[in-house]
Parts: C-alpha cells; sequence; structure tokens
C-alpha cells in the first residue's frame, strides 16, 4: 500500500520516495511509490496533478489494492528501488482544497440553518456543486441560499482552525458528525472548529481563512433537490472580476454608472417595446397604402384580378401582411415573393370569393425553384433555391390559371 503523504499534510506539495513498480497500462506508463503527496482523487474533489522528477503527473487513481497509481506523460521507465522526487501541482491543489473545505463549510451552514443534507458533491473545472435536501418556492430558496452563504462566510471571516482527527468507528459515533451518504469512511474526521465534523478522506485548509470567500454563483432544482453552484477563494476572485468586468462594460455601453446599469437596462427595453408597437403600426399603414396602391393600378377585369410582384430581400412577414391586405378585395389573386441571391420565399394569396387554391397554384412553382411550399387553398406560402427561375416558374403559374 502507497503511504498517503497528503492525509497528514494537506500543504506538502513537494516529496521523496521509493519506486515500488513501473509499468505501462493501456499505452500509459504508471509509477507506483512508497509513499506519495499526491491526492488520487475521490469524494468530488479531482485528482492532483504534477511531476515525478522530470516526467508530468496526468493523472492519479487509487488501485483498489491500496496502491496508488501515477500516469506519467512520455515513456521513461523509473528503475524499482530508485530514488525519485515528487512536485504536486501546488496552485491546482491551493484550489482544490479551497472548493473542498468550502463545501464542508456551506453544507453545515444549509444542515445547521435548515436541517437540508448534503447528498452529492462535485468540484468541475470553473464551479463546485452541491445537492441539498432542500425544498421551497423560488423566493425561499433564493432567501435561504442567502442565509447559509452569510453564515459560511461568517465563518470563513472568524479564521476557525480545521482539525483532523483519526478515530475509531466506535469513537466516531460519539462525534456529531454531519452526514453525507456518499462518504462511509469514518476512520478520519475533520473538524472545523466548533463548526463541523466532517468524516472525509481528501485534502482541506489549514483555517477557514484559506478558503477565502465563498460565493453562490447560481442554483436550480434537479433530482427533487436543490442544486447550488459555488465558487470558493481565487475561484471567487475570478468569477467576480468577470462579472464586474460584464456589469462595467454594460453600464459604459449605457453610459451610466454600474449600480444604475439594472435601471438603464429596464427603461432601454420598455422603450424598446414602444418603439416595437410604433413600427409595427406603421408598417401597418404602409402596406395598407402600398397594396391599394397596387390594386389601383391592376385593371377591375379579367378576374381574377392578378398581381405578381418579385422584391429584393424583404422582410418575408411584411410581404405576407402586404398579401392579406391585397386579397382582402375581391377578386384577386397575389403572388409574391422576396429573394436574395440564394433564397426566394414566396407566397400565394386569394380573396374569399374566388375558386382558385392558392396552395395548388403555388406548390408547382416552389417545386421548380428546388423547395417546398405548404398552406391551404386561400393562403399558401413556400420556398426555393434556384433564384434565377423565378420569373419564369412564376409566369408560367399565371398561365396555367388564365389558359
Ligand atoms: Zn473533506
Amino acid at each position: 500500500m502507497t503511504t498517503k503523504l497528503y492525509w497528514y499534510d494537506s500543504h506538502l506539495a513537494q516529496f521523496s520516495a521509493q519506486v515500488v513498480d513501473c509499468f505501462v497500462q493501456d499505452g500509459h506508463r504508471v509509477v507506483v511509490l512508497d509513499q506519495s503527496a499526491f491526492y488520487p482523487g475521490g469524494g468530488g474533489q479531482p485528482y492532483d496533478t504534477g511531476a515525478i522528477n522530470a516526467a508530468r503527473v496526468t493523472a492519479v487513481a487509487m488501485a483498489e489494492d491500496g496502491r496508488m497509481l501515477h500516469h506519467l506523460e512520455g515513456d521513461v521507465p523509473f528503475q524499482v528501488g530508485e530514488i525519485v522526487a515528487g512536485v504536486v501541482d501546488w496552485p491546482r491543489r491551493l484550489e482544490m482544497l479551497q472548493q473542498h473545505t468550502g463545501q464542508h463549510i456551506l453544507s453545515q451552514a444549509f444542515f445547521q440553518l435548515f436541517g437540508a443534507e448534503t447528498r452529492g458533491f462535485r468540484i468541475f473545472d470553473q464551479v463546485a456543486e452541491i445537492d441539498l435536501t432542500l425544498d421551497g418556492s423560488p423566493d425561499e430558496l433564493t432567501t435561504a441560499i442567502g442565509q447559509a452563504e452569510t453564515l459560511a462566510n461568517a465563518v470563513v471571516f472568524e479564521d476557525r482552525a480545521v482539525r483532523l482527527h483519526t478515530v475509531t468507528p466506535e469513537e466516531a459515533v460519539q462525534l456529531p458528525l454531519r452526514k453525507e451518504n456518499f462518504n462511509t469512511d469514518y476512520v478520519r474526521v475533520i473538524e472545523i472548529a466548533d463548526f463541523d465534523w466532517s468524516p472525509c478522506g481528501g485534502t482541506h485548509a489549514q483555517r477557514t481563512g484559506e478558503v477565502g470567500l465563498i460565493a453562490v454563483r447560481s442554483w436550480e432544482r434537479a433530482k427533487r433537490m436543490t442544486r447550488v453552484q459555488f465558487v470558493c477563494g481565487g475561484r471567487a476572485l475570478r468569477d467576480y472580476r468577470a462579472a464586474n468586468q460584464t456589469a462595467a462594460s454594460v453600464a459604459r455601453r449605457l453610459s451610466v454608472g454600474r449600480d444604475e446599469a439594472l435601471e438603464a437596462v429596464a427603461r432601454l427595453l420598455e422603450e424598446h417595446k414602444k418603439l416595437e408597437r410604433r413600427a409595427r403600426a406603421l408598417v401597418e399603414l404602409a402596406t395598407q397604402a402600398e397594396a391599394q396602391e397596387l390594386l389601383t393600378a391592376t385593371p377591375m377585369t379579367p378576374t381574377p384580378r392578378i398581381i405578381l410582384r418579385v422584391f429584393d430581400d424583404r422582410d418575408f412577414d411584411d410581404v405576407k401582411l402586404l398579401a392579406h391586405r391585397l386579397v382582402a378585395e375581391q377578386g384577386v389573386l397575389a403572388l409574391l415573393a422576396t429573394r436574395t441571391r440564394d433564397m426566394v420565399r414566396l407566397v400565394c394569396a386569394r380573396s374569399a370569393d374566388l375558386p382558385v387554391e392558392a396552395n395548388t397554384l403555388l406548390q408547382p412553382v416552389c417545386e421548380q425553384l428546388g423547395g417546398r411550399s405548404g398552406g391551404k387553398p386561400e393562403f399558401a406560402q413556400g420556398s426555393g433555391i434556384r433564384v434565377a427561375e423565378l420569373e419564369h416558374a412564376m409566369a408560367k403559374a399565371v398561365a396555367s390559371l388564365t389558359g
């Protein structure tokens, strides 16, 4: 079995050890040492990375027989019996132990305040998350999460000691252990002075101050529990910087201070809604006038009065609106298209008093243009991609109608 140096000293980043075994597994060089400061992963906390001599350690895993497997980059073998120097990537370890210890504190805060148990814990690249047996309305949960966050940070600001106890299962029963059903290791208990006792095999801060700020980033309901995403320490600082930068950039664009940005955005959205309503009303008026103009220019006989138009890159909703306005008059058949360089969209509509079927008329047009159409006898729409054939296809459809 590999002696776990991290078990006794989570701040040990450099160590020496003797090579016990060295082999190739799944194409990767693996080395086993008599002792190691590398954390092999577990309990929601990822493994450490670092180096053994000059070889990069890319992954660490604990085998079932208690031997710690260090996966190495490259294929330089070590000799059994050789003394090697191990270096744990400290910034990564610090980041992990901040999130991990922060989780102990946050989980206890939820338990003390609301009796909520932590049923799951994971550290990801950017955030960590816990699954809590916490229920309530969105407003209640927002308030509760804020209170737990406040309590957790108070424990950080008090800079309490974090102590390690090695206990027998009998002794463990005497401790006010917080239940975490994803961890059954009752030999090692981590105490956050007068606050939390948790059985745990991970790496922890020496004092709560080392965890730094504990900030809840978001939360959601998942699997009938409340899942809380949070960041601690260096991650919280990075997250604050990013959030502040976003808020400041938005404020600058609106020419207001950061704290006035939300109100300015609300005003802008209100203004936008008003303009949208006004634009719709104006388009309606313009379309009405355009329809009137087109109808005036089209003789009253023969019927149906056919109105054919091709527009360049016109909004399709506007084209459809125009078709509706045209066929509000009796005896009108409208076949309108809007085209870009590589796409045509068409609408065919007819007045209620005409026996012509717009969908039947439009179908061969769209097929000729390499596209499709759909709709009803009174109103149909479609599209195609053979833009060059548009005029010809439309003329053919009209010819089929007039015989
Ligand atoms: Zn722990």
